[in-house]
């Protein structure tokens, strides 16, 4: 069997589609039903070269971050870095239609127009969450189409060639586990080490499959509406964002997320985004890129929702740093810089991230197969026992699956523990406790009632 085949008998394959650099006839994906992704076609004719490296078989952490800095072992939680700033577009439109603040798409327009690089590689989400999958853009004025979070899986193997077949420089966007399988293909060929310019990452939560989804959405659609569901966009609206549907007869219908929504409508989608997150999700080292020159994430502080968005900026390298200053100062961006404590704070999942061996032996007890990670030293430690719980009910939820049994009898007793005891003393317990029997609402405009993480604490 080989790694590929491994990785998707075992449910791991995120769809990043760098399989297809190493394979030697032409590699297919197409959308796969039971994982909820498009996968690639195994067919007989298909053989992979020797070096293949692919993020659902292997991760080396120190390894990469030798490469990219020349430090096996970073000092901060947060990963090597120059700088760290909250920011946001200045151009009003892109500020508008993005998820945070629209950092991505106006470096991709800034260095598209100050012809710094030929093309950018990024990705769309127009059609069926089944089509959403990478573009490759060369005009600035394309940024208009990338615009959001895409939370189910996008399937970037269609622009892949484009990487390895042309001789242009380029910008990456990308997920963690992106620009990770990124970086090995780099490792691997150096000419595509050159004319890669600059890598811009997402902080990363995890894919959630779409069934989970359609979960959510019915309490609050028929199951007719939902079968005619075109497109589902994330984070539409106000900052942090509502869900907008488009449907068949070219209506749309917005749905609230985690503000503006009652407290029981959000621990369905607690429950949506946790049992139906993706296994690989569940196993991922990385939430804040740490191998992208520039990482961008929400601050999810009420101190930021000002109904427009900001983003989180963690430069990381000089070229990162450089390019948010010179943006700066030419006014494409408003910047300032913030404290290492406000982006750590900001990341609910950091810790049990970065000790991922927690995460690996809690899923070896739970006979879930795993796969092979080397961490950094400073988080291999397995004595932090204040993650294992965290690591447990996770785990445990992908165990269970979401069958009749546990759709109905365990899923919201188990969301609704984690909810109230896992975090925080016996004040915070008593007022989730009287919010949730007065199913309160969750405003995203009164700034003391809004705190998207405290949601999750
Ligand atoms: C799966 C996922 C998980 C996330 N988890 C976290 C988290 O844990 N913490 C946090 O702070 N923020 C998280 N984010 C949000 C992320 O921080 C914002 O999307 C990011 O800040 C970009 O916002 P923007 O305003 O700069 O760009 P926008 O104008 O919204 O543009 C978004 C850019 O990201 C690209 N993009 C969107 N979705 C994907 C995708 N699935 N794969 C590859 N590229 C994509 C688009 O192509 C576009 O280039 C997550 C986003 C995604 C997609
Ligand atoms: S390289 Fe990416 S697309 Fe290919 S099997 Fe691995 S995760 Fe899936
Ligand atoms: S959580 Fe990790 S594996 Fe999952 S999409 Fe994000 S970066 Fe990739």
């Amino acid at each position: 069997m080989t790694c590929i085949e491994n990785v998707i008998d075992k449910k791991l394959c995120i769809s990043c589609g760098f399989c297809k650099a190493y394979s030697n006839s032409d590699l297919n994906f197409k959308y796969n039903n039971d994982h909820e992704a498009s996968i690639p076609e195994m067919a007989k004719e298909v053989n992979f070269d020797d070096d293949i490296y692919c993020p659902s078989d292997s991760i080396d952490m120190p390894k990469n971050s030798l490469f990219k800095y020349n430090v096996a072992n970073p000092k901060s939680i947060l990963g090597v870095y120059e700088s760290l700033y909250a920011g946001y577009s200045n151009d009003k439109q892109v500020r508008k239609k993005a998820a945070s603040g629209g950092i991505v798409p106006e470096v991709i327009k800034y260095l598209l127009e100050k012809k710094y690089i030929d093309y950018a590689f990024t990705s769309v989400n127009i059609n069926s969450h089944k089509d959403s999958k990478s573009i490759i853009i060369d005009d600035p004025k394309a940024i208009k189409f990338i615009h959001g979070a895409t939370y189910h899986s996008v399937n970037l193997s269609e622009s892949i060639s484009k990487i390895i077949n042309s001789n242009m420089r380029f910008a990456f966007v990308g997920l963690p586990c992106h620009i990770l399988a990124l970086q090995e293909l780099k490792q691997r060929r150096p000419e595509i080490n050159k004319l890669n310019v600059i890598t811009i990452g997402l902080f990363c939560g995890g894919y959630v499959k779409y069934s989970g989804y359609e979960y959510y959405f019915s309490k609050f659609l028929k199951k007719d509406e939902i079968k005619n569901i075109t497109n589902t966009k994330y984070r539409e609206n106000n900052y942090p964002g509502d869900i907008k549907l488009s449907f068949k007869n070219n209506t749309v219908k917005f749905l609230p997320r985690l503000s503006n929504n009652s407290r029981w409508n959000i621990v369905k989608y607690m429950i949506t985004e946790s049992f139906f997150k993706h296994l690989r999700c569940k196993l991922c080292p990385d939430q804040v890129n740490d191998f992208a020159d520039i990482a961008v994430g929400d601050p999810h502080f009420s101190k930021y929702i000002l109904n427009e968005g900001t983003s989180f900026i963690i430069a990381r390298s000089g070229i990162g740093n450089k390019t948010i200053r010179s943006m700066s100062d030419e006014k494409r961006i408003f910047s300032e810089q913030i404290s290492e404590q406000e982006v750590i704070n900001s990341q609910y999942y950091l810790e049990n991230r970065r000790y991922v061996g927690i995460t690996l032996l809690v899923a070896k007890l739970l006979g879930i197969d795993v796969f092979n990670i080397k961490n950094y030293d400073t988080y291999s430690k397995l004595n932090k026992f204040n993650l294992y719980p965290y690591a447990f009910i996770q785990l445990l939820k992908y165990k269970l699956g979401f069958g009749l049994i546990v759709q109905y009898l365990i899923a919201y007793p188990l969301q609704i523990v984690e909810y109230l005891f896992f975090t925080g003393g016996i004040k915070k317990i008593l007022r989730r406790i009287i919010q949730l029997l007065f199913n309160s609402k969750v405003s995203g405009n009164n700034k003391k009632d809004f705190n998207y993480w405290d949601l999750n604490k």
